[in-house]
């Protein structure tokens, strides 16, 4: 698994910005990293989700 050296080499080389796996709104690292799953995705933003369910982990996996 070299999980945790892809995840650096994209940390520091992906500054800009990502997008929701749910809708596909852009969103910003520091929103992924706040509300996101550890490996960098996130599955909701402010677009397809609320607030409450961004803080309660809805943006951490695949909703289903
Ligand atoms: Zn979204």
């Amino acid at each position: 698994m070299d999980v945790l050296h892809t995840q650096t080499t994209a940390e520091s080389h992906q500054s800009q910005q990502r997008t929701c796996e749910n809708c596909g709104e852009y969103v910003t690292k520091q929103f992924v990293r706040v509300f996101g799953a550890n490996d960098g995705s996130v599955y909701g933003c402010m677009n397809c989700l609320t607030g409450r369910d961004l803080r309660e982990g809805a943006g951490t996996q695949p909703s289903d």
